[in-house]
């Protein structure tokens, strides 16, 4: 049985690559019919906050990665942290050291002049036939692991390879604090064990931690888990992602007007592949996803492709869900949909023309607002010469029936009847109807309007100086 984890820092957002993260774990454990557990790591104390829970909390739902197994939060689960410590003291895998902090700094600072590596050197650390100095009265010791000496610690990680690491260049690590409290690579592994953690899918950030959690997993007496470390994501330029490069936070994706599948298929793609396929949906994302084709070399963000995606999966959306979606984008810039012309027809027609859900809610929005079409284009498109079109064409309007043939043919009747090309009469309502001059076929985009705000758009716009002669 699989069971793979997510365990998130609360210090932030859920950035794009911890997302990532996630999905690769959620992923293994669907394709695998396995567990997939959310741990959040919140004993930094002074760096996680309730906030930062939501936001992957939320960033998870967004993007629909759910989880069987959680959120446990390590906070939470101090008496059992506690008691692990208690139970490798009694074995002698782990040590009490007395060494002030104080007189630790000054043990490196004297390795660091030498030229050595700055270490523990020890003292505390019980051996056969080895007399220990006497703890020292009023001093709250450390809880030292007591890492092998000799040999190495390997593991075949499921992305790097082989990776070996000489026992003799770990230090004993601190796993409790002098008050008692654990410390971060101690509670990983503890979690890693009790919740039968098979694959620790995590960003490649924490392969120097790996070599230590092995040792303590082991001197638990525990199975170790296989390792994929995942390399890091460079943003569009090269360089590592940063708040530089805009968008970090997941969520910020759906401010930005993303669709989440979207977001889940450029994720999948971004340092893992199948073949040559770009597209596909969750589940056929997981019924692919294996650990062998994700690439041990940094992926590089492509903001061109993942806004490709989204024009892809905005055209194939349901225009009912994307009117539900556009819907709070309008609300929130004050914009009253009234149910003539309706919103989900409005979007129908325009979905295959935009790259993100903000830019369909800019295309909506003008058939909802009074419209004042900039001076530059009133004056590209029209002339004094369209007032006798535009007139003969509203003359006719009040007796058509309100549909698009009926729209489109009345349009063809008014140019042939005036002997001038199509664009001259269609540019005209695009504008004054639009304030736009690209939008879909000008028949379809008239009869998303009710009749009487077409007659008093043209109307309005009818008032245009161009059109009068008065500005030339
Ligand atoms: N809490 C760690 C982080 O957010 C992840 C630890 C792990 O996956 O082992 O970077």
């Amino acid at each position: 049985m699989i069971r793979t984890r997510f365990a998130p820092s609360p210090t932030g957002f859920l950035h794009i690559g911890g997302a990532r993260t996630a999905l690769f774990s959620w992923a293994y454990a669907r394709g695998h019919a396995g567990s997939f557990v959310l741990r959040i790591e919140d004993t930094d104390l002074a760096r996680s906050t309730p906030e930062a829970v939501q936001a992957i909390l939320d960033g998870m739902a967004w993007l629909g990665l759910d989880y069987d197994e959680g959120p446990f939060y390590q906070t939470r689960r101090m008496d059992r942290y506690r008691a692990v410590i208690g139970e490798m003291l009694a074995a002698g895998t782990a040590y009490h050291c007395y060494m002030a902090p104080e007189e630790l700094d000054r043990l490196r600072g004297e390795q660091r002049q030498q030229g050595l590596k700055p270490r523990y050197n020890g003292l505390w650390r019980p051996e056969p036939g080895k007399d220990l100095p006497l703890p020292p009265a009023g001093v709250q010791p450390v809880v030292r692991f007591r890492n092998p000496s000799d040999g190495m610690v390997a593991w075949d990680d499921l992305v790097k390879g082989r990776i070996e690491i000489a026992n003799g260049e770990l230090d004993d690590l601190v796993i409790a604090r002098a008050d008692g409290t654990p410390t971060y690579n101690f509670c990983v592994v503890v979690d890693d064990r009790d919740m039968g953690i098979t694959h620790v899918i995590r960003g490649d950030d924490h392969v120097n931690n790996t070599p230590r959690q092995i040792n303590i997993l082991r001197a638990l007496g525990a199975e170790v888990p296989l390792y994929a470390h995942l390399s890091m994501i460079l943003g569009d330029d090269g360089q590592k992602l940063s708040k530089r490069h805009g968008a970090v936070s997941v969520m910020q994706y759906d401010d930005e007007g993303y669709l989440p599948e979207a977001v889940v298929n450029y994720l999948g793609r971004l340092g893992w592949s199948h073949g040559d396929e770009e597209i596909f949906s969750r589940q056929q994302f997981c019924e692919w996803f294996d650990l062998d084709h994700i690439t041990p070399s940094a992926a590089q963000f492509n903001t061109e492709k993942l806004n490709w995606l989204n024009a892809h999966y905005l055209k194939r959306a349901h225009p009912s869900r994307l009117t539900a979606l556009v819907r709070p984008r309008l609300a929130g810039r004050g914009v009253t949909i009234t149910a003539a012309p309706s919103l989900e027809a409005i979007i129908a027609l325009h979905q295959e023309r935009v790259a993100n859900l903000n830019e369909l809610a800019d295309v909506a929005e003008v058939f909802y607002r009074d419209l004042q079409p900039t001076a530059e284009l009133l004056t590209k498109h029209l002339t004094p010469g369209t007032l006798p079109l535009l007139q003969s064409f509203v003359a006719d309007l009040p007796a058509i029936p309100w549909e698009a043939a009926a729209i489109g043919a009345l349009i063809k009747a008014c140019v042939a009847r005036h002997g001038v090309k199509m664009p001259k009469l269609a540019m005209p309502l695009r504008i004054l109807l639009t304030g736009q001059e690209q939008t879909p076929s000008v028949d379809a985009l008239l009869a998303l309007f009710p009749r009487e705000i077409v007659l008093k758009r043209l109307a309005v716009g009818m008032q245009a100086d161009v059109l009068r002669g008065s500005a030339h």
